[in-house]
């Protein structure tokens, strides 16, 4: 229904929610945000085909997928540990203490959106 009504009026969504499979099937673009901040962003194919951010490959990891040679040919990345307090940010990334490839730096800093691919822009120091 929402697809007939976007064709028929030409209309844009902000669609928002947890549901990253029915987002493969009706967004052009996806934002994925983690704490309140955009850690990825990119055309919905291309970011689901190449996902850079480690937070990003975590949710897409959980996301069940019915074909066994898929789930025999691509690892699971479970996402470990439990989502901080948004109250008082710690300094850095704000994934660093749930991150498998957390260094110094992300303790330090906190990484800005810039572009990995045409139109796919990523927050991470370690892409
Ligand atoms: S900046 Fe560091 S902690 Fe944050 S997602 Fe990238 S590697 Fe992980």
């Amino acid at each position: 229904m929402l697809m007939k009504f976007q064709r028929e009026m030409n209309l844009t969504y902000l669609f928002i929610t947890h549901d990253l499979s029915m987002v493969r099937h009706i967004a052009d673009h996806t934002a994925v945000m983690y704490l309140g901040t955009m850690v990825e962003y990119g055309p919905t194919a291309e970011l689901y085909d190449h996902p850079a951010h480690p937070y990003t490959i975590g949710l897409l990891s959980a996301v069940p997928i019915a074909d066994p040679e898929y789930c025999r040919t691509h690892q699971p990345s479970h996402l470990q540990g439990e989502v901080p307090s948004p109250i008082n940010p710690k300094p850095g990334c704000r994934f660093c203490d749930r991150c498998p490839r957390a260094t110094a730096q992300c303790r330090k800093e906190r990484p800005v959106l810039r572009e990995i691919a045409p139109g796919h822009l990523a927050a991470c120091y370690n892409l």
